[in-house]
């Protein structure tokens, strides 16, 4: 039996986020969207096991398309829900600071090259600010639909929710309004906690671990 996906719970009321994020396009977003996620990967681990157990694998290319695209869309709206909190536009601030300035230059040019990001994307996606395990930095992704156009080995710290069903009740076509509203609805103290896990993340690629490994040991015979 898998381990179930479970919307986690949101933390705040409906209308927390008010006038910026409505309860009703805050109630639709979570307990319809993102609930059909949680669902769909589910379903997808289920359809899984059950192909398995009959060694019929015909399914199986559109099976890991539904399990990449429901797990990730389930696991940026948790991260989404998270980044969010009334904050009157306060910046970030702390080591996560400093780590933005060394990436992208500066707060206001990383601000400028997120929203860019939002504003440029083509069809449904996110803006992800991730930290990128091996190089030990922050970059920003274009992610199309849930999974794609993301590097390997990075963790999303604030993630930006561009698909249509994430604005279009309240701000219908005007997508620069809402990632200008959305800027103001991060709570970068979120943001810096889930940063401080991600530092410690390791893929164990360190050149200094090599020598230690069995590959070169059966190289050096
Ligand atoms: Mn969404």
């Amino acid at each position: 039996m898998n381990v179930r996906y479970e919307l986690p719970a949101l933390g705040y009321d409906y209308g927390a986020l008010e006038p910026a994020y409505t309860a009703e396009a805050l109630e639709l977003h979570y307990a319809g969207h993102h609930k059909a996620y949680v669902e769909g990967a589910n379903k997808a681990l289920d359809a899984l096991t059950e192909i398995r157990g009959r060694g019929d694998f015909t399914r199986l290319n559109q099976l890991e398309r539904d399990l990449a695209f429901n797990v990730s869309g389930h696991i940026l709206h948790s991260i989404f829900w998270r980044n969010l909190e009334p904050n009157d536009g306060a910046p970030p601030a702390g080591r996560l600071e400093s780590r933005i300035r060394a990436a992208f230059g500066g707060t206001d040019a990383f601000r400028r090259q997120f929203c860019a990001a939002g504003a440029g994307l083509q069809g449904s996606g996110w803006v992800a600010l991730s930290w990128e395990v091996t190089r030990g930095s922050l970059m920003i992704h274009q992610i199309h639909d849930h999974q794609d156009n993301v590097a390997t080995a990075t963790m999303p710290l604030l993630v930006m929710d561009m698909w249509e069903h994430a604005y279009y009740l309240q701000y219908r076509n005007q997508r620069e309004r809402w990632i200008v509203r959305f800027w103001d609805l991060i709570n970068w103290g979120d943001v810096a906690r889930r940063f401080d896990n991600a530092e410690c993340s390791d893929l164990a690629l360190d050149p200094e671990e090599l020598r230690a490994t069995s590959v070169v040991r059966l190289r050096q015979r």
